[in-house]
């Protein structure tokens, strides 16, 4: 019988588990205790836990941190972890520190089945989802690397993989993100991209997560998002624009919105004023990404007035935008634009 990961679980599940091996619920809190307050994951070191307890759990259950098979730091300060899963399979978590901000963004799945055109990640096609376990182990496999007294401070779902196409393990991690027994992170700390599955945006507004969204929105019609993002042709601009307007935002909190630029295809000045039409009505900020190159992309980055040309014509209209220049924050500020393929 295969063991469960306690990451999988919440800690009221924990509590069921110890219950059923005929132990009280409170061991159970004791559990996801030792895990997320304590860090410790071998179930033989929770030593308040009776052996005999330890002993059952350990036939049934184990807490999988994923290793981290590499660490790379970048030059502006990110640091970029190669997490490496039991069955092979590896995804990229990236850390980046930001003054007193400490973010970390996460992946959902192994490689992508969206197929953005100028998505590094869309190119590998999808290998496999991540669980809830295995989004939370890279979670607490950086947590581990930080010196003490050092926290994370931010969670984005910006990594490998579409968030929502992995909608249960991705709502999970979300629970034992916020759940106080669990990380106690605030929901307000913590966003989801999405490349934007309407179904699954409409899903989400039921959860009551309060977390934020992100949506990759990167190009204004229609023909150039079919063009760009496939998934466009399922879910068009008019319809994602509407299920945004319907999400029940919470007090004072905004949608972002990411665009990467992509020279003379995305650019134009009319683009600009048609995006800012677009977001009318809904609380929005726009990131702006101009575009990393990769090789074969068959995309550049336009020259720098451009660039500033596009975010003046947005802050002209009362619209936040902000450019995200650095290498590190490129990483994380859109679904899947990881520079640095990792294939299982
Ligand atoms: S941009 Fe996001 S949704 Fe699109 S292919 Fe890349 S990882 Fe997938």
């Amino acid at each position: 019988m295969s063991l469960t990961n306690l990451l999988d679980l919440l800690p009221v599940e924990i509590e069921s588990l110890v219950e059923s091996l005929g132990a009280p619920r409170y061991r159970g809190r004791q559990i996801a205790d030792w895990i997320y307050r304590k860090g410790v994951t071998d179930l033989d070191r929770m030593t308040n836990l009776p052996r005999e307890l330890r002993e059952a759990l350990a036939e049934r259950a184990s807490v999988d941190v994923p290793a981290v098979e590499r660490r790379t730091p970048s030059q502006d300060g990110s640091q970029k972890f190669v997490f490496r899963f039991a069955d092979g399979a590896r995804v990229q978590s990236v850390l980046m520190p930001d003054g007193d901000r400490l973010t970390l963004c996460v992946s959902t799945q192994v490689g992508c089945g969206f197929g953005c055109a100028f998505c590094l990640t869309g190119a590998m096609g999808l290998d496999r989802n991540l669980t809830t376990g295995e989004i939370i182990g890279q979670v607490l496999g950086v947590v581990r690397t930080l010196p003490a007294g050092q926290r994370l401070t931010h969670i984005v779902y910006m990594g490998m993989g579409e968030p929502l196409a992995n909608y249960r393990a991705t709502v999970g991690s979300l629970r034992l993100l916020t759940d106080p027994q669990a990380l106690g992170f605030s929901p307000r700390r913590i966003t989801v991209s999405t490349v934007g599955l309407v179904s699954a945006i409409e899903r989400l507004a039921h959860q009551d997560l309060r977390v934020n969204l992100a949506i990759s929105l990167h190009a204004t019609d229609n023909e150039t998002r079919n063009r760009l993002m496939p998934v466009n042709k399922g879910f068009a601009i008019e319809e994602l624009l509407a299920a945004c307007r319907r999400f029940p935002l919470p007090f004072r909190q905004r949608m972002t919105f990411e665009y990467v630029l992509l020279d003379r295809v995305n650019d134009s000045p009319e683009d600009a004023r048609r995006l800012a039409r677009l977001l009318e009505g809904i609380r929005a900020k726009i990131n702006l990404i101009p575009f990393n190159d990769w090789p074969g992309a068959g995309f550049s980055r336009p020259p720098v007035p451009r660039i500033l040309a596009f975010q003046q014509t947005l802050l002209e209209r009362g619209i936040t935008a902000t450019v995200r220049w650095s290498k590190g924050e490129d990483i994380g500020a859109a679904c899947g634009q990881l520079s640095e393929a990792v294939v299982a």
